[in-house]
C-alpha cells in the first residue's frame, strides 16, 4: 500500500501533474494521517513510581487552559490526573519553581542518519532534555535526506529505541531537497511526519511550492519554510551591511529573506492554509508578517535565540561559531524581532540546533558550515532577554510560544497540562543565575558562541510521560 502510494506521489512531479481531483482521491484513499502520538517512545510502567507522582506546590502555568496558580499537579500512570495518585506515590517539591507543560522545540537537526559524528538522535535528545524539552521536531536534511516514508519510519523507529524524549520528524518538500521534484508527501504523512520543509534549502520554484502547499493541506500538514532567495543571496555568508563591507565577506541581504516571506504570505493566502516561516532574522520580515496576520492570513513566524542575542558585529572575530543561516543582523533587526514577539506577530520560539564537529567549524569563515548548538541555552537566552531584560512578554506568553503554539501549528497532542494529557512536564527556575559551560554539554558537538556566558533562568527538571529524564545537578 505504502509503496503504491509512494509511486502515486512520485507521479505528482512538475513534469506530469495529476489533476487536482485525482490528488483528492488519493487523499481520501489514504484517510486521515495516523495520530501523531502513535510514535511516542514506549515507556515502561512496570513500577508505579515510573509514571505516578505528585509535583507539590509549584506555580502551574498552562497557557493552553489559562491556568496560572500555585497548586499540586498529579500524575497517574504517565498522564496528568485531576485526582491524587494512590498513597505512597513519590512526591517532588516544586516550591519556588514554575511547572510548565513539557517544552517543544520544533526546529532541531539531529544528524542521524548520516552524520552521527556531529549528533545522534540519542545525544540530541539528551541535550534537549537538559534544556527542558520533552518534544523536538527534526529537520529532514539528514544524509540521505528524509524524503520518503522509509526514511521517516527509520527515524521514528530509531527514536523509539534511543531517545529519552518524544522525537517527531518532518519530511522534505522536494526529493533530495533538490527543489525540483515533489517528495511523496502523502505517504510520508502516512508514515508519521508532522510537517514538510526543505530547511537548509528553499524551494525557488513558486509553482512547485504552491502545489506542495496544496498537497500538504489535504493531509492537514503545516509547511515550514527556510526563507532564502538564492539569486539575491548568492554566495552570501554574513549580513550585507557595514561589517560585510569592512571584513570583505560576501553579504546576505535582508531582502533575500523578505522576498520568500512575501512569497509564503501570498501562497498561504492563495491556498488558504498554514505556512510557517522559520528562523526569521530581519526587521522587514516582521513588518510583512504583521501586515499579513492583521489581514487574517494563515502565516506564522519563528524566532531563534541567536538572532536577538548577537549582532553581526561579532563576525569581526572571524569565529565561525557566529556563522548562521540566515545570518546575525543589525541592532535594528533585533529591536524589530523583539517587538514582533511582544505584539504577537512572532508566536513560536525554537533553537535551530545545528551541531557541527569542531574540525568542520575551524576553517576559513566562508568555508565553515552554518549553524550552532541551541537546545541547552535557548530557554535561558529567551528568559534572560525577553523576560528579564526587555520585559517584552510575560512568562505565560513565553511558555505558550514553546508549548501550545507549536503544538497547535503541528497538530501535536502535546503542550498542555490538561487532565488526560501525557505527563510531559518541565520544571523551570526563571530566576536561577548560572553560567553555561560547553564542555558539560550533552550534545556530541561543541559549536556554540555562548560558552562561559551568564544567564538568568533555566529548566531544572524534565519529565516525560511522568518519568524524570533529566534533572539539574545529576548530569555527568
Ligand atoms: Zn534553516
Amino acid at each position: 500500500m505504502i509503496c503504491r502510494l509512494a509511486y502515486n506521489d512520485a507521479a505528482a512531479s512538475p513534469s506530469s501533474r495529476p489533476p487536482r481531483r485525482m490528488l483528492l482521491l488519493y487523499a481520501r484513499r489514504l484517510g486521515p494521517p495516523r495520530r501523531r502520538t502513535h510514535f511516542e517512545p514506549q515507556r515502561h510502567h512496570r513500577h508505579m513510581q515510573d509514571g505516578t507522582l505528585t509535583i507539590q506546590d509549584g506555580k502551574i502555568i498552562d497557557p493552553a487552559t489559562g491556568r496560572n496558580e500555585v497548586a499540586n499537579l498529579y500524575v497517574v500512570d504517565g498522564k496528568i490526573s485531576s485526582v491524587p495518585p494512590p498513597e505512597g506515590a513519590p512526591v517532588i517539591s516544586a516550591e519556588g519553581l514554575v511547572v510548565a507543560p513539557g517544552l517543544i522545540d520544533m526546529h532541531v537537526h539531529f544528524r542521524e542518519p548520516g552524520q552521527t559524528h556531529k549528533e545522534t538522535i540519542a545525544t540530541g535528545s539528551q541535550a534537549a532534555a537538559a534544556g527542558g524539552f520533552t518534544s523536538v521536531v527534526c529537520m529532514p536534511n539528514t544524509s540521505p535526506p528524509t524524503d520518503d516514508p522509509r526514511g521517516v519510519a527509520w527515524i521514528l523507529d530509531r527514536a523509539r529505541q534511543t531517545a529519552c524524549i518524544n522525537v517527531f520528524t518532518t519530511g522534505a518538500i522536494t526529493r533530495n531537497l533538490g527543489g525540483d521534484e515533489m517528495a511523496p508527501i502523502g505517504s510520508m504523512a502516512q508514515a508519521g511526519i508532522v510537517a514538510i520543509t526543505d530547511d537548509g534549502h528553499c524551494v525557488q520554484n513558486h509553482e512547485l511550492m504552491r502545489r506542495a502547499v496544496e498537497y500538504a493541506r489535504m493531509f492537514d500538514l503545516a509547511v515550514l519554510d527556510h526563507c532564502q532567495d538564492y539569486y539575491l543571496v548568492g554566495n552570501g555568508v554574513v549580513h550585507e551591511g557595514h561589517w560585510s563591507t569592512i571584513l570583505g565577506l560576501p553579504g546576505w541581504p535582508r531582502a533575500g529573506e523578505e522576498l520568500m516571506v512575501m512569497r509564503n504570505i501570498l501562497l498561504a493566502e492563495l491556498c488558504g492554509t498554514r505556512i510557517h516561516c522559520q528562523h526569521l532574522s530581519s526587521a522587514g520580515s516582521v513588518r510583512l508578517l504583521r501586515n499579513a496576520r492583521g489581514r487574517g492570513v494563515a502565516i506564522t513566524g519563528e524566532l531563534c535565540p541567536h538572532h536577538i542575542a548577537l549582532t553581526d558585529k561579532t563576525i569581526s572575530s572571524f569565529d565561525a561559531n557566529y556563522k548562521m543561516n540566515p545570518p546575525l543582523r543589525a541592532q535594528e533587526d533585533i529591536d524589530a524581532l523583539i517587538e514582533g514577539v511582544a505584539e504577537g506577530t512572532i508566536t513560536i520560539l525554537a533553537s535551530d540546533h545545528a551541531p557541527h564537529a569542531t574540525f568542520e567549524k575551524e576553517v576559513e569563515f566562508d568555508q565553515a558550515p552554518f549553524g550552532i548548538l541551541g537546545l541547552e541555552t535557548e530557554l535561558a537566552i529567551f528568559l534572560s532577554i525577553l523576560l528579564h531584560r526587555e520585559k517584552a512578554i510575560s512568562l505565560d506568553q513565553l511558555i505558550a510560544m514553546y508549548t501550545v503554539n507549536p503544538a497547535h501549528l503541528l497538530r501535536l497532542r502535546k503542550g498542555t497540562l490538561r487532565p488526560g494529557a501525557d505527563a510531559d512536564i518541565t520544571l523551570i527556575d526563571p530566576n536561577l543565575e548560572w553560567v553555561y559551560e560547553k564542555e558539560k554539554s550533552l550534545s556530541r558537538s561543541r559549536n556554540t558562541p555562548f560558552d562561559g556566558k551568564q544567564f538568568k533562568g533555566r529548566a531544572v527538571r524534565t519529565i516525560v510521560a511522568g518519568k524524570t529524564v533529566w534533572e539539574l545537578g545529576t548530569e555527568g
